[in-house]
Protein backbone atom coordinates (compact mmCIF):
# COMPACT_ATOMS: atom_id res chain seq x y z
CA UNK A 1 0.00 0.00 0.00
CA UNK A 2 1.05 3.58 -0.63
CA UNK A 3 1.92 5.48 2.56
CA UNK A 4 0.43 8.88 2.96
CA UNK A 5 2.90 11.72 3.53
CA UNK A 6 1.00 12.79 6.63
CA UNK A 7 1.64 9.43 8.29
CA UNK A 8 4.72 10.35 10.28
CA UNK A 9 6.09 7.00 11.52
CA UNK A 10 6.37 8.12 15.16
CA UNK A 11 6.66 4.63 16.59
CA UNK A 12 9.51 3.76 14.22
CA UNK A 13 11.28 7.01 14.98
CA UNK A 14 11.10 6.40 18.71
CA UNK A 15 12.51 2.91 18.16
CA UNK A 16 15.34 4.45 16.17
CA UNK A 17 16.19 6.65 19.13
CA UNK A 18 15.45 4.06 21.80
CA UNK A 19 19.03 2.90 22.17
CA UNK A 20 20.26 6.47 22.66
CA UNK A 21 17.70 7.04 25.38
CA UNK A 22 18.66 3.77 27.14
CA UNK A 23 22.33 4.67 27.02
CA UNK A 24 21.59 8.16 28.37
CA UNK A 25 19.87 6.59 31.38
CA UNK A 26 22.69 4.05 31.83
CA UNK A 27 25.42 6.69 31.62
CA UNK A 28 23.71 9.13 33.97
CA UNK A 29 23.27 6.26 36.45
CA UNK A 30 26.83 5.02 36.09
CA UNK A 31 28.22 8.54 36.59
CA UNK A 32 25.95 8.86 39.64
CA UNK A 33 24.19 12.00 38.38
CA UNK A 34 21.03 11.08 40.29
CA UNK A 35 22.96 10.50 43.54
CA UNK A 36 24.76 13.81 43.26
CA UNK A 37 21.49 15.68 42.65
CA UNK A 38 19.66 13.80 45.39
CA UNK A 39 21.83 15.25 48.12
CA UNK A 40 21.34 18.84 46.97
CA UNK A 41 18.59 21.36 46.46
CA UNK A 42 19.64 21.87 42.84
CA UNK A 43 23.09 22.11 41.21
CA UNK A 44 24.40 24.18 38.33
CA UNK A 45 25.86 22.48 35.28
CA UNK A 46 29.40 23.27 36.46
CA UNK A 47 28.71 21.86 39.92
CA UNK A 48 27.35 18.59 38.50
CA UNK A 49 30.29 18.32 36.08
CA UNK A 50 32.72 18.82 38.99
CA UNK A 51 31.01 16.24 41.18
CA UNK A 52 30.78 13.54 38.53
CA UNK A 53 34.28 14.34 37.33
CA UNK A 54 33.32 14.95 33.71
CA UNK A 55 33.72 17.67 31.10
CA UNK A 56 31.32 20.62 31.23
CA UNK A 57 30.38 20.17 27.57
CA UNK A 58 29.68 16.44 27.93
CA UNK A 59 27.76 16.95 31.16
CA UNK A 60 25.66 19.67 29.57
CA UNK A 61 24.62 17.36 26.71
CA UNK A 62 23.92 14.50 29.10
CA UNK A 63 21.84 16.64 31.48
CA UNK A 64 19.86 18.24 28.65
CA UNK A 65 19.11 14.83 27.16
CA UNK A 66 18.07 13.57 30.62
CA UNK A 67 15.74 16.55 31.04
CA UNK A 68 14.17 15.84 27.63
CA UNK A 69 13.55 12.23 28.74
CA UNK A 70 11.82 13.36 31.94
CA UNK A 71 14.59 12.05 34.23
CA UNK A 72 15.72 15.49 35.44
CA UNK A 73 14.23 18.95 35.58
CA UNK A 74 15.61 22.47 35.59
CA UNK A 75 14.51 25.29 37.84
CA UNK A 76 15.63 28.90 38.14
CA UNK A 77 17.44 29.78 41.37
CA UNK A 78 18.62 33.39 41.75
CA UNK A 79 18.73 33.84 38.01
CA UNK A 80 20.70 30.68 37.35
CA UNK A 81 19.43 27.40 35.99
CA UNK A 82 19.94 24.49 38.34
CA UNK A 83 19.27 20.81 37.76
CA UNK A 84 17.15 18.64 40.05
CA UNK A 85 15.98 15.03 40.05
CA UNK A 86 12.36 14.38 39.13
CA UNK A 87 10.27 12.57 41.79
CA UNK A 88 10.64 9.37 39.78
CA UNK A 89 14.42 9.73 39.66
CA UNK A 90 14.53 10.23 43.45
CA UNK A 91 12.47 7.08 43.92
CA UNK A 92 13.97 4.69 41.38
CA UNK A 93 17.32 6.03 40.18
CA UNK A 94 19.13 7.19 43.32
CA UNK A 95 21.37 4.24 44.17
CA UNK A 96 20.46 3.88 47.85
CA UNK A 97 16.73 4.55 47.69
CA UNK A 98 14.62 1.58 48.91
CA UNK A 99 13.13 0.95 45.47
CA UNK A 100 16.25 1.76 43.47
CA UNK A 101 16.69 0.22 40.02
CA UNK A 102 20.32 1.38 39.97
CA UNK A 103 21.75 -2.15 40.25
CA UNK A 104 19.61 -3.41 37.40
CA UNK A 105 20.50 -0.41 35.23
CA UNK A 106 24.23 -1.07 35.69
CA UNK A 107 23.68 -4.75 34.84
CA UNK A 108 21.90 -3.66 31.63
CA UNK A 109 24.76 -1.33 30.78
CA UNK A 110 27.66 -3.66 31.57
CA UNK A 111 26.21 -7.09 30.71
CA UNK A 112 23.15 -6.82 28.47
CA UNK A 113 24.26 -3.94 26.25
CA UNK A 114 27.45 -5.71 25.04
CA UNK A 115 25.39 -8.84 24.27
CA UNK A 116 22.84 -6.86 22.28
CA UNK A 117 25.57 -5.14 20.25
CA UNK A 118 26.09 -8.63 18.73
CA UNK A 119 22.41 -9.25 18.08
CA UNK A 120 22.92 -9.78 14.39
CA UNK A 121 25.27 -12.69 15.07
CA UNK A 122 22.96 -13.96 17.81
CA UNK A 123 20.11 -14.16 15.31
CA UNK A 124 22.20 -15.72 12.53
CA UNK A 125 23.64 -18.34 14.84
CA UNK A 126 20.79 -18.73 17.33
CA UNK A 127 23.29 -18.67 20.19
CA UNK A 128 24.24 -16.45 23.12
CA UNK A 129 26.96 -13.99 22.17
CA UNK A 130 28.68 -14.16 25.52
CA UNK A 131 31.99 -15.30 24.07
CA UNK A 132 32.06 -12.53 21.44
CA UNK A 133 31.05 -9.86 23.95
CA UNK A 134 33.21 -10.92 26.91
CA UNK A 135 35.88 -13.16 25.36
CA UNK A 136 34.82 -16.20 27.40
CA UNK A 137 32.57 -19.18 26.67
CA UNK A 138 29.69 -19.75 29.07
CA UNK A 139 27.83 -23.03 29.33
CA UNK A 140 25.92 -22.07 32.48
CA UNK A 141 25.31 -18.33 32.44
CA UNK A 142 25.32 -18.09 36.26
CA UNK A 143 28.32 -20.23 37.13
CA UNK A 144 30.50 -19.35 34.10
CA UNK A 145 29.53 -15.75 33.38
CA UNK A 146 27.95 -13.94 36.30
CA UNK A 147 29.82 -15.66 39.12
CA UNK A 148 33.33 -15.96 37.68
CA UNK A 149 34.49 -12.68 39.29
CA UNK A 150 33.29 -11.20 42.60
CA UNK A 151 32.80 -7.78 41.06
CA UNK A 152 30.53 -9.13 38.29
CA UNK A 153 28.73 -11.37 40.79
CA UNK A 154 27.93 -8.48 43.12
CA UNK A 155 26.68 -6.42 40.21
CA UNK A 156 24.40 -9.23 39.08
CA UNK A 157 23.16 -9.83 42.64
CA UNK A 158 22.53 -6.11 43.00
CA UNK A 159 20.50 -6.20 39.77
CA UNK A 160 18.37 -9.10 41.03
CA UNK A 161 18.05 -7.39 44.41
CA UNK A 162 16.72 -4.18 42.88
CA UNK A 163 14.10 -5.93 40.71
CA UNK A 164 13.04 -8.11 43.65
CA UNK A 165 12.55 -5.05 45.86
CA UNK A 166 10.40 -3.35 43.24
CA UNK A 167 8.29 -6.44 42.43
CA UNK A 168 8.51 -8.40 45.70
CA UNK A 169 5.56 -6.91 47.53
CA UNK A 170 3.15 -7.47 44.63
CA UNK A 171 4.32 -11.06 44.22
CA UNK A 172 4.23 -11.77 47.96
CA UNK A 173 0.70 -10.42 48.33
CA UNK A 174 -0.72 -11.96 45.14
CA UNK A 175 -2.39 -14.89 46.95
CA UNK A 176 -3.72 -15.99 50.32
CA UNK A 177 -0.76 -17.97 51.65
CA UNK A 178 -2.13 -18.48 55.16
CA UNK A 179 -2.23 -22.32 54.82
CA UNK A 180 1.58 -22.33 54.48
CA UNK A 181 4.02 -22.04 57.38
CA UNK A 182 7.36 -22.73 55.72
CA UNK A 183 8.49 -21.64 52.28
CA UNK A 184 11.63 -22.22 50.26
CA UNK A 185 12.62 -19.58 47.73
CA UNK A 186 14.43 -21.61 45.08
CA UNK A 187 17.18 -19.45 43.49
CA UNK A 188 16.23 -16.76 46.02
CA UNK A 189 19.51 -14.85 45.51
CA UNK A 190 19.97 -12.01 48.04
CA UNK A 191 16.78 -12.81 49.97
CA UNK A 192 15.04 -9.59 48.88
CA UNK A 193 11.95 -11.50 47.75
CA UNK A 194 11.97 -13.70 50.87
CA UNK A 195 11.90 -10.64 53.15
CA UNK A 196 8.87 -9.34 51.25
CA UNK A 197 7.13 -12.68 51.87
CA UNK A 198 7.80 -12.65 55.62
CA UNK A 199 6.71 -9.01 55.82
CA UNK A 200 3.42 -9.83 54.08
CA UNK A 201 2.77 -13.11 55.95
CA UNK A 202 3.50 -12.97 59.68
CA UNK A 203 3.09 -16.75 60.09
CA UNK A 204 5.55 -17.68 57.32
CA UNK A 205 9.27 -18.40 57.47
CA UNK A 206 11.33 -18.61 54.29
CA UNK A 207 14.51 -20.51 53.43
CA UNK A 208 16.48 -18.90 50.61
CA UNK A 209 18.16 -21.62 48.54
CA UNK A 210 20.85 -20.56 46.06
CA UNK A 211 24.33 -21.48 44.82
CA UNK A 212 27.13 -21.31 47.44
CA UNK A 213 28.82 -18.47 45.51
CA UNK A 214 25.69 -16.37 46.03
CA UNK A 215 24.91 -17.34 49.60
CA UNK A 216 28.45 -16.42 50.72
CA UNK A 217 27.81 -12.81 49.58
CA UNK A 218 24.48 -12.35 51.33
CA UNK A 219 25.88 -10.04 54.01
CA UNK A 220 26.19 -7.28 51.38
CA UNK A 221 22.41 -7.26 51.02
CA UNK A 222 21.26 -7.73 54.61
CA UNK A 223 18.28 -5.51 55.46
CA UNK A 224 18.67 -2.99 58.28
CA UNK A 225 16.10 -4.74 60.44
CA UNK A 226 16.97 -8.30 61.31
CA UNK A 227 14.31 -10.91 60.47
CA UNK A 228 15.10 -14.37 61.81
CA UNK A 229 12.24 -15.90 59.84
CA UNK A 230 14.49 -15.72 56.76
CA UNK A 231 17.35 -18.23 56.59
CA UNK A 232 19.82 -19.25 53.87
CA UNK A 233 20.87 -22.67 52.53
CA UNK A 234 23.56 -23.14 49.86
CA UNK A 235 23.22 -25.74 47.12
CA UNK A 236 22.67 -26.50 43.45
CA UNK A 237 19.00 -27.02 42.60
CA UNK A 238 19.85 -29.48 39.83
CA UNK A 239 22.07 -31.76 41.87
CA UNK A 240 21.59 -31.20 45.63
CA UNK A 241 18.75 -32.04 48.02
CA UNK A 242 16.25 -29.21 48.40
CA UNK A 243 15.14 -28.02 51.86
CA UNK A 244 11.74 -29.26 53.06
CA UNK A 245 8.93 -26.70 52.94
CA UNK A 246 5.19 -26.55 52.31
CA UNK A 247 5.44 -23.74 49.75
CA UNK A 248 8.11 -23.45 47.04
CA UNK A 249 8.72 -20.10 45.36
CA UNK A 250 10.19 -20.00 41.86
CA UNK A 251 10.62 -16.32 41.01
CA UNK A 252 12.32 -15.64 37.69
CA UNK A 253 13.82 -19.12 37.62
CA UNK A 254 11.88 -21.08 35.01
CA UNK A 255 12.51 -18.71 32.07
CA UNK A 256 16.28 -19.27 32.40
CA UNK A 257 16.17 -22.96 31.48
CA UNK A 258 15.12 -25.35 28.70
CA UNK A 259 12.18 -27.73 29.24
CA UNK A 260 14.67 -30.62 29.60
CA UNK A 261 16.60 -28.92 32.43
CA UNK A 262 13.36 -27.87 34.10
CA UNK A 263 12.15 -31.47 34.16
CA UNK A 264 15.15 -32.28 36.37
CA UNK A 265 14.25 -29.51 38.85
CA UNK A 266 10.50 -30.07 38.69
CA UNK A 267 10.76 -33.82 39.27
CA UNK A 268 12.83 -33.12 42.40
CA UNK A 269 10.16 -30.68 43.57
CA UNK A 270 7.43 -33.16 42.74
CA UNK A 271 9.14 -35.86 44.85
CA UNK A 272 9.70 -33.62 47.86
CA UNK A 273 6.21 -32.07 47.82
CA UNK A 274 3.43 -33.82 49.69
CA UNK A 275 -0.19 -33.35 48.50
CA UNK A 276 -1.36 -29.81 49.26
CA UNK A 277 2.14 -28.36 48.94
CA UNK A 278 2.15 -25.04 47.05
CA UNK A 279 4.34 -23.88 44.20
CA UNK A 280 4.37 -20.18 43.40
CA UNK A 281 5.73 -19.28 39.97
CA UNK A 282 6.53 -15.64 39.29
CA UNK A 283 7.53 -14.66 35.76
CA UNK A 284 6.50 -12.41 32.89
CA UNK A 285 3.71 -14.45 31.31
CA UNK A 286 3.46 -14.19 27.54
CA UNK A 287 -0.01 -13.99 26.05
CA UNK A 288 -1.11 -17.11 24.19
CA UNK A 289 -0.36 -15.56 20.81
CA UNK A 290 3.19 -14.74 21.91
CA UNK A 291 2.75 -11.06 21.07
CA UNK A 292 3.06 -9.33 24.45
CA UNK A 293 4.54 -8.14 26.67
CA UNK A 294 7.37 -7.15 24.39
CA UNK A 295 9.64 -6.88 27.48
CA UNK A 296 9.67 -10.69 27.62
CA UNK A 297 10.23 -11.09 23.89
CA UNK A 298 13.08 -8.58 23.91
CA UNK A 299 14.71 -10.33 26.85
CA UNK A 300 14.57 -13.60 24.92
CA UNK A 301 16.91 -12.10 22.31
CA UNK A 302 19.81 -12.47 24.73
CA UNK A 303 19.59 -16.15 23.61
CA UNK A 304 20.19 -17.86 26.91
CA UNK A 305 19.22 -21.51 26.92
CA UNK A 306 15.88 -20.67 28.52
CA UNK A 307 12.70 -19.36 26.96
CA UNK A 308 9.77 -17.10 27.64
CA UNK A 309 6.52 -19.01 28.12
CA UNK A 310 2.78 -18.36 28.25
CA UNK A 311 0.60 -19.38 31.20
CA UNK A 312 -0.61 -22.47 29.34
CA UNK A 313 2.99 -23.49 28.64
CA UNK A 314 3.79 -23.15 32.35
CA UNK A 315 0.64 -25.12 33.17
CA UNK A 316 1.68 -27.96 30.81
CA UNK A 317 5.17 -28.02 32.27
CA UNK A 318 3.95 -28.20 35.87
CA UNK A 319 0.99 -30.49 35.34
CA UNK A 320 3.41 -33.13 34.03
CA UNK A 321 4.86 -33.14 37.55
CA UNK A 322 1.57 -33.33 39.41
CA UNK A 323 1.05 -29.61 40.12
CA UNK A 324 -2.43 -28.20 39.43
CA UNK A 325 -2.87 -24.50 38.62
CA UNK A 326 -5.11 -22.82 41.22
CA UNK A 327 -4.80 -19.06 40.83
CA UNK A 328 -3.20 -16.55 38.52
CA UNK A 329 -2.49 -12.91 39.26
CA UNK A 330 -1.56 -10.23 36.75
CA UNK A 331 0.04 -7.67 39.02
CA UNK A 332 0.63 -4.65 36.76
CA UNK A 333 4.20 -4.75 38.05
CA UNK A 334 7.21 -6.28 36.29
CA UNK A 335 6.28 -9.85 37.28
CA UNK A 336 3.03 -11.82 37.40
CA UNK A 337 2.35 -14.86 39.54
CA UNK A 338 0.66 -18.27 39.45
CA UNK A 339 -0.06 -20.57 42.36
CA UNK A 340 0.00 -24.33 41.81
CA UNK A 341 -0.87 -27.02 44.32
CA UNK A 342 0.56 -30.54 44.42
CA UNK A 343 -2.30 -32.93 43.91
CA UNK A 344 -2.77 -36.26 45.62
CA UNK A 345 -1.92 -38.90 42.98
CA UNK A 346 -4.72 -41.12 44.43
CA UNK A 347 -7.26 -38.35 43.81
CA UNK A 348 -6.53 -38.19 40.08
CA UNK A 349 -9.79 -38.12 38.16
CA UNK A 350 -9.94 -40.34 35.12
N1 LIG B 1 14.58 -15.41 42.47
C1 LIG B 1 15.38 -14.22 42.46
C2 LIG B 1 14.54 -13.01 42.11
O1 LIG B 1 13.42 -13.16 41.60
O2 LIG B 1 15.02 -11.90 42.34
C3 LIG B 1 16.61 -14.33 41.54
C4 LIG B 1 16.33 -14.70 40.12
S1 LIG B 1 17.82 -14.87 39.15
C5 LIG B 1 17.22 -14.61 37.51
C6 LIG B 1 18.13 -16.62 39.18
C7 LIG B 1 18.72 -17.14 40.48
O3 LIG B 1 18.86 -18.57 40.38
C8 LIG B 1 20.07 -16.57 40.79
O4 LIG B 1 20.09 -16.09 42.10
C9 LIG B 1 21.00 -17.77 40.62
O5 LIG B 1 22.14 -17.73 41.46
C10 LIG B 1 20.10 -18.92 40.97
N2 LIG B 1 20.58 -20.18 40.39
C11 LIG B 1 20.98 -20.40 39.11
N3 LIG B 1 21.35 -21.68 38.95
C12 LIG B 1 21.18 -22.28 40.15
C13 LIG B 1 21.40 -23.61 40.62
N4 LIG B 1 21.84 -24.56 39.79
N5 LIG B 1 21.11 -23.88 41.91
C14 LIG B 1 20.65 -22.91 42.75
N6 LIG B 1 20.42 -21.64 42.36
C15 LIG B 1 20.70 -21.33 41.08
Amino acid sequence: PKCSRQDVPHSIISLLDGFKASKTLFTASKLKVFDVLNSSNGLTLEEVAGQINASVLGTERLLEAAVSLGLLKTVKQQNTNVYRNTEQANCFLVSNSPESLHGYILHCNDMVWPLFSHLENAVREGTSQHERAFGKKSEDVFQDAYYSKDEVKLRFMDAMHSIARVTGKDVATAFDLSPYKTACDIGGCTGAMAYEFTKAHPGLSVIVFDLPQVIEMRRYFQPKENDDRVSFVAGDFFTDDLPKADLYILARILHDWSDEKLHVLLSKLSKICTPGCGLLVSEIFLDEERKRPSRALLQALSMTEGKQRSTSEYNDLLEKHGFTPKHIKHTDNLLDAMLFVKEDPNDKRT
